[in-house]
């Protein structure tokens, strides 16, 4: 039986797109090689790799004057890019504070100079998106984090930004609609919503590079990966077609307006049936509340142990809280099928119904 895969990371993808993948190990285009035994410099992968970028340009309408990157080392490697290729000499950073992630980029760039934390939620658990705050001229950039996957919330409007905007789109990339003329630099780890793990969307206004005073390592230069079109070394090939083919699946299927409207149908069932049960309650302040990891606490304890047992018999897999937040955490990304919904809801009710 095909499970429901509830996963966070790396998560779901689509059954089609399994299958192409699959079919590339063994004979890739039909041509009696794998498609990671030839060479990246190849025409078939070249192909791959200019079909990748121009769906990531597609899919998300990206205005002229942006690179599109396919790099290495997870979105972590880019807490770490993000200030040595921004930050100037004595420069100082703004970030805000909402999670495991938004933390580990704050700690990576206080190694490089100030950071001045905006917004901070750490007091509450991080159930909630910090507002009211200003950002100002003088930072070098303003780094934020769009869905905080650990504790469920999301950023819903982004706030006007007098300076460069910085954002960790890992794990809603492709989920919504963006306006990326309103950041400078977006990055995302591949395996939350575009692929299998091994690569790095990087989205990065031309414009802004080049600008710090100080010798960046070539290979954590965005430069050079610009100049190489993302060629400047191996590239991971497998994760970068097998990205390719769930953009590909994206747009056949109707693109972002598609997949925003079903992962609003998945996110308004089941936070309303959390509302509704009395079993269940939802552990993200309501108005913050992501659409793509659903988290929450079962309240009679003494059901919990039938809970698991019912999800497990139905085939629900990763549905296990993150250790920091606990109870359950839903994870709803764009192949997950609103079916796979259904079936967690009924359990639900069935839970509360004897
Ligand atoms: C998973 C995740 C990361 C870490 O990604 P890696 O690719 O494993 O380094 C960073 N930020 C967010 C928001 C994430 O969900």
């Amino acid at each position: 039986m095909k499970k429901h895969n509830f996963s966070a990371g790396p998560c779901i993808l689509p059954e089609e797109v399994l299958k192409k993948a699959s079919d590339s190990i063994i004979n890739f285009n039909q041509d009696n090689l794998s498609l990671i035994e030839i060479s990246h410099r190849s025409k078939p992968f070249v192909d791959v790799m200019d079909k990748a970028q121009k769906l990531v340009r597609e899919l998300l309408n990206i205005p002229n004057g942006y690179s599109v990157l396919f790099l290495q080392g997870g979105a972590s490697l880019e807490f770490l890019m993000v200030p040595l290729n921004l930050l100037k000499e004595k420069g100082k950073s703004a970030y805000l504070n909402t999670g495991t992630w938004a933390k580990k980029a704050i700690a990576e760039a206080e190694n490089f100079g100030h950071v001045e934390v905006l917004g901070d939620s750490s007091e509450k658990n991080y159930n909630y998106i910090p507002k009211g705050y200003t950002i100002t001229n003088d930072f070098d950039y303003f780094h934020c984090t769009s869905n905080n996957t650990i504790y469920g919330t999301q950023i819903k409007d982004f706030p006007s930004c007098p300076t460069l905007m910085v954002c960790d789109m890992s794990s809603d990339i492709f989920s919504r609609k963006i306006d990326v003329s309103q950041f400078d630099l977006i990055y995302a780890g591949a395996q939350k919503n575009m692929g299998p793990a091994g690569t790095t969307l990087v989205i990065v206004k031309d414009e802004i590079l080049g600008k710090t005073g100080r010798n960046i390592p070539t290979m954590l230069d965005y430069n050079t990966h610009i100049s190489k079109g993302s060629m400047f070394n191996t590239p991971p090939v497998f994760s970068i077609y097998v990205s390719m083919l769930t953009m590909q699946w994206l747009k056949d299927n109707g693109g972002i307006d598609w997949v925003e409207r079903i992962n609003q149908q998945k996110a308004n069932l089941l936070y309303h049936e959390i509302d509704r049960n009395p079993l269940f309650e939802g552990t993200a302040n309501k108005e913050d509340r992501s659409n793509m990891n659903v988290t929450f606490l079962i309240n009679d304890k003494s059901k919990e142990d039938k809970f698991n047992k019912i999800c497990e018999e139905a085939g629900i897999n990763g549905l296990k809280g993150h250790r920091s937040v606990g109870g359950y955490r839903a994870s709803m990304y764009n192949a997950l099928p609103l079916e796979s919904v259904q079936v967690l809801v009924g359990l639900m009710q069935k839970l509360a119904n004897n």
